[in-house]
């Protein structure tokens, strides 16, 4: 396409992960960053680095990452572009590639309802969008569930970063969120989804709040997970 070709020319597209120029078909990464970036690939949804994580805080059907997160390497760059320089399209990116790598396990196919750990209202103001949404969407579109972002709600401000031990920190982080929907959701399945998980504090806390549902089933996608 001519048209394409001078939008490219005009302004070239670049590897979110290393800057190079990307070249034709290829899209947010180059094709060395999308085979040297560190997938997870696990081959057990119960038992690996994020059920350990959650161990004895919440009990998981299943979890499973795609990326592992480490200061400095290729997805802590891809992670930075999407939620601090406006590239809001490796949200929606990631969540195909890490749908169609799911669809291959059986255990995928009991999801029922996918819920993006909501965001605060001021900081989707300033970031303009929720950097979980389209990951979100991605994935309940390629595993053909629910998607909703209406049972979780985040209702206060915090910055988190200054209660140094976890038990405090997990402590404020679970007041901030609450439940909305009752009744509709007992006895689903349901999928939280996130960008990146740490220490699981912010998922903890979700997760507290989910497991007021009766009779639920519990499980943790993300597009990261910190080695
Ligand atoms: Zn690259």
């Amino acid at each position: 396409m001519l048209f394409k070709g001078l939008i490219d020319l005009l302004f070239p597209q670049v590897c979110m992960s290393c800057e190079s120029a990307l070249h034709t078909g290829e899209e947010l990464l180059c094709t060395h960053c999308r085979f040297d970036i560190p997938a997870c690939d696990w081959k057990d949804s119960k038992d690996n680095l994020i059920t350990d994580k959650l161990k004895g805080r919440v009990r998981l059907t299943n979890a499973d990452a795609l990326l592992y997160f480490e200061k400095g390497n290729k997805t802590q760059k891809l992670i930075h572009q999407l939620k601090y320089k406006q590239q809001e399209q490796i949200s929606r990116y990631l969540g195909l590639w890490h749908g169609e790598n799911l669809k291959q396990k059986s255990w995928s196919q009991s999801f029922d309802v996918i819920i993006p750990v909501p965001i605060h209202a001021r900081r989707r103001r300033q970031r303009g969008y929720n950097q979980v949404e389209g990951y979100a969407k991605a994935l309940s579109q390629v595993l053909d569930c629910e998607y909703n972002d209406n049972i979780l709600y985040r209702h206060h401000y915090s910055r988190t970063q200054v209660f140094k031990n976890r038990l405090a920190r997990t402590d404020v982080i679970e007041h901030n969120f609450k439940l909305k929907t009752k009744k509709t959701f007992e006895g689903k399945h349901l999928v939280l989804v996130d960008d990146l998980i740490t220490t699981g504090a912010t998922a903890e806390a979700c997760f507290i709040q989910l497991s007021k549902l009766k009779n639920v089933k519990l499980s943790l996608l993300t597009m990261a997970v910190a080695a």
